[in-house]
């Protein structure tokens, strides 16, 4: 499978990137994240002493997993029970590898629930978590064709009429997401005079990242020695690829979020040269360079990760905003190992459709390649891209010609590795699906349709949105601002802050 290799390099360029943007210049030094448990075995976790000791263990192991322990010790042999499995798990089931690793003990039993009997004396059974009496699963009711796509029809009167009813039900609909969100996320709205911040408080350090336009570096603010990052846009390259709407845009739409699964901006600024957006720092790097060090994630990894960014996508829907570039690029992962989206280069509000051709090739919609007009449906296609990618550790539909990837997304053919299981497999194709009348996100339930299809079953929502859910993988820090989770790239000499002469873009940025 030489594209997977190919794949692994940090290849994904942006449609709509027309002039580049500086490459990576090599992967940081590799340090280890604590990834405890899960691919691991070399490194196998202490015996617990305790139920108590085992359960933290293994939550600390299996994130989306939440046993009850029952702890016996027999002279000779010890068995840990964790009650309640839903089902049993299989050999390659994550959750009892990840429980047998937190165990010490390698999961190469044929008996799922057994493992290397030679070696251990212990009985593994593995729970999902936060078991929450699942509902049932609800009918989907197909939304009607054209309350996805009304066009305005022959009769002008009938069109008005249609049209307002259209916008108040769109109305209703956000008032309903807006509610729907879990309380952690119903945060309040931050004032737009609030984000204005003076270039010269900062000292600036590293760079950690490059986009389209420029880069990202390490900054520290003089005052209260506060680390934050700072993306650099230099005006002229905005101008000349035609992103000046998109990035005032994401200005606009970074001003208006304030999630915790949404990197937090402190504010903007500008000078002759550059657009300057300061950010809360998200020290752990991106979910990319995880994915490619540990390949692909175990399962209920890769749940946690959609999990979590489902909910910020949520967040930004009920806001009318459709983010349009998800990929594990743009998820950052921040001290504690919880999402933290970025880049709001593409993200737009929009209350009803949009045509603008834009995204990474690999996650695009259907709807977008064909042109048609699309809205949020785009968001919920490109979960289940980067579900796949997780547990696969490859997208489901790749080729180096974009022609001929457009030509597998139309195509829709999937093939499944064996990673997948059924319920997984179910999840992902009802959000890879075409026909936006069927996709799941996409009816008239929204969200709700995905969070509680079996997959998620585990997840308590209200909790995952507090935080209160411990993430798989904590990035390693040793200091504040600590920069090695990022890759290394090539620095400029460039100096920012340049007011000496007149402003030839002075109109087109005036939020800044
Ligand atoms: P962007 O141009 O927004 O896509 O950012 C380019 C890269 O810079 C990202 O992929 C991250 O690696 C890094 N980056 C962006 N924002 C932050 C942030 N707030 N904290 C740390 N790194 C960031």
């Amino acid at each position: 499978m030489a594209f997977i290799n190919k794949i692994l390099q940090k290849t994904k360029t942006k449609i709509s990137d027309r002039d580049g943007g500086g490459g990576s210049g090599g992967m940081a030094a590799a340090s280890k994240p604590v990834f405890q448990g899960i691919d691991s075995p070399t490194n196998p976790i202490p015996l617990p002493n305790s139920p108590a000791d085992a359960q933290q263990q293994y939550i600390a192991t299996a994130p989306m997993v939440q046993p009850t322990v029952t702890y016996a010790t027999v002279p000779s042999q010890r068995h840990i029970v964790l009650s309640n499995a839903p089902a049993p798990p299989t050999s390659t089931s994550v959750a009892t590898r990840a429980a047998s690793f937190s165990l010490g003990i390698p999961a190469t039993g044929k008996d799922p629930n057994v493992y290397n009997p030679q070696q251990t004396n212990y009985t593994v059974q593995a729970v999902p978590a936060m078991y929450q009496n699942p509902q049932p699963q609800q009918q989907q009711q197909p939304v009607a064709h054209q309350h996805l796509f009304h066009m305005p029809g022959p009769h002008h009167n009938h069109h008005l009429l249609h049209a307002d009813h259209h916008q108040q039900q769109q109305q209703q609909q956000q008032m309903t997401m807006m509610n729907n969100l879990p309380p952690a996320l119903q945060t309040g709205e931050r004032s737009y005079e609030d984000t204005h911040v003076q270039l010269d408080s900062f000292e600036v350090f590293r760079t950690v990242g490059t986009g389209s336009f420029g880069r990202v570096r390490l900054v520290r603010d003089k005052q209260t020695g506060k680390y934050y990052a700072m993306k650099v846009l230099r005006k002229s390259h905005v101008v000349r690829a035609k992103q000046v709407e998109h990035v005032n845009s994401e200005r606009r739409i970074l001003a208006e979020c304030n999630c915790p699964f949404i990197v937090y901006m402190l504010g903007t600024c500008q000078d002759r040269v550059n657009l300057y957006f300061f950010m809360e720092y998200v020290v752990g790097g991106e979910l990319f360079t995880y994915l490619r060090r540990y390949h692909r994630f175990p399962p209920p990894v890769a749940k946690f990760y959609a999990a979590e960014v489902l909910l910020a996508l949520e967040y930004m829907h009920a806001r009318n905003i459709i983010w349009r570039d998800t990929k594990p690029e743009n998820i950052l992962l921040d001290s504690n190992g919880h999402v933290k989206l970025t880049d709001m280069g593409f993200a737009k509000k929009v209350v009803d459709r949009t045509w603008t051709l834009c995204g990474t090739p690999d996650y695009l919609a259907p709807e977008v390649i064909q042109a048609k007009g699309y809205g949020r449906s785009v968001d919920w296609w490109a979960l289940g891209i980067l579900i796949f990618e997780m547990i696969a550790g490859y997208p489901p539909f790749y080729d180096e010609d974009h022609y001929r990837l457009y030509e597998k997304i139309l195509a829709g053919r999937i093939q499944w590795p064996p990673q997948f299981d059924p319920v997984a497999r179910d999840l992902v194709s009802r959000l890879l699906t075409a026909d936006l009348s069927r996709r799941l996100g996409n009816l008239h339930r929204g969200s709700a349709d995905i969070k509680e299809h079996r997959w998620f079953a585990e997840v308590d929502w209200n909790r995952l949105a507090a935080r209160e859910i411990p993430a798989p993988l904590i990035p390693p820090q040793k200091v504040e601002g600590d920069t090695s989770n990022f890759d290394k790239y090539p620095e400029t000499a460039e100096t920012y802050g340049d007011m000496t002469s007149e402003d030839p873009y002075a109109d087109m940025f005036q939020d800044f």
